[in-house]
């Protein structure tokens, strides 16, 4: 079946799909985007992501370039027509195309917008999921991962470097030898409290130095639901190499547990019964709302 791309108003086939060579996405990765997971044909947590997508354009100062239910309309439309029963929506919206010129364009340019839709192939039950390798590497990043920016090269140069250690993703790592995230999934542990032994989750704290994960926000609420207790703040890779368990969350893949960090078996190897409780209940909160 041939897939159908929007691009600035129009519907089109995704590989005649195009935008000028002096948008300013291409020439200076000025713009945000946003994934959206689809299962089985439902989007989940849609409101979260054109709600950080909109936060994103306002911290850049860039135009909305329609209002939240034309581009949930559009989002839609195109995970109709490609008949997207799992997979993604991708958003992208730059500041539009003007002569190349690093400060904003002085005469206004209307935001350019592309979604497109992808076929993934997802588990039939979340709480069966894969287990991964990762390796740590610096945080090379802007001061502010926390808006979806599309200027992801220290992101792309991480996961390369997974790739050729034989892993599936980076753990990014701060001056402080604490991990803030992943290349493109939030980093969590599971650890005990030495003196209380109470069970607790781990995850680098939403300010500046993350991207507040839509699956990372589904957790926290999902936390308080059953009542998991819950740090938002770093661990160190100290932490992360001794923790019970450990795991990412991303609307990409979901939640993964880690098997190995550089190579270093964490807790059993297996999926921990903490990371298999969070994965039943986030198996349940997806069904209720794909059916
Ligand atoms: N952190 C980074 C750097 C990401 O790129 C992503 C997803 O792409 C996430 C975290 C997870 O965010 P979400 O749960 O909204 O997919």
């Amino acid at each position: 079946m041939p897939r159908t791309a929007y691009v600035n108003g129009r519907y089109v086939p995704h590989g005649h799909a195009q935008v000028g060579i002096e948008d300013r996405g291409y020439q200076f990765a000025d713009g945000v985007y946003d994934v959206v997971p689809v299962v089985k044909g439902a989007f989940i947590d849609e409101d979260w992501h054109w709600e950080r997508l909109e936060r994103g354009l306002a911290e850049l100062r860039i135009d909305q370039p329609v209002n939240r239910k034309t581009l949930s309309m559009i989002a839609h439309r195109i995970a109709q027509r490609n008949m997207i029963e799992n997979g993604i929506v991708y958003v992208q919206v730059t500041r539009g195309e003007a002569p190349r010129d690093h400060k904003f364009p002085t005469k206004p340019v209307p935001p350019a917008l592309v979604v497109t839709g992808r076929h993934l192939t997802m588990p039939d039950d979340f709480s069966q999921a894969r287990m991964i390798d990762v390796i740590t590497g610096p945080d090379l990043r802007w001061a502010r991962p926390d808006i979806k920016s599309i200027s992801l090269l220290p992101n792309v140069l991480a996961k390369q470097a997974a790739a050729e250690a034989g892993a599936y993703e980076s753990w990014l790592v701060n001056a402080n030898n604490e991990i803030t995230e992943g290349s493109s999934a939030n980093a969590w542990i599971v650890h005990r409290d030495p003196e209380s032994g109470r069970v607790i989750l781990r995850t680098h704290q939403s300010d500046q130095a993350i991207l507040k994960g839509i699956v990372r926000t589904a957790l926290v609420a999902l936390a308080e639901k059953h009542q998991w207790a819950i740090e938002e703040q770093p661990f160190t890779v100290e932490e992360l190499m001794s923790a019970d368990e450990a795991f990412q969350s991303s609307s990409g893949n979901m939640i993964r547990p880690v098997r190995t960090v550089d190579g270093r078996t964490i807790g059993s190897g297996e999926p921990g019964p903490v990371v298999q409780e969070i994965l039943n209940a986030f198996a349940d909160y997806v069904s209720a709302q794909s059916g």
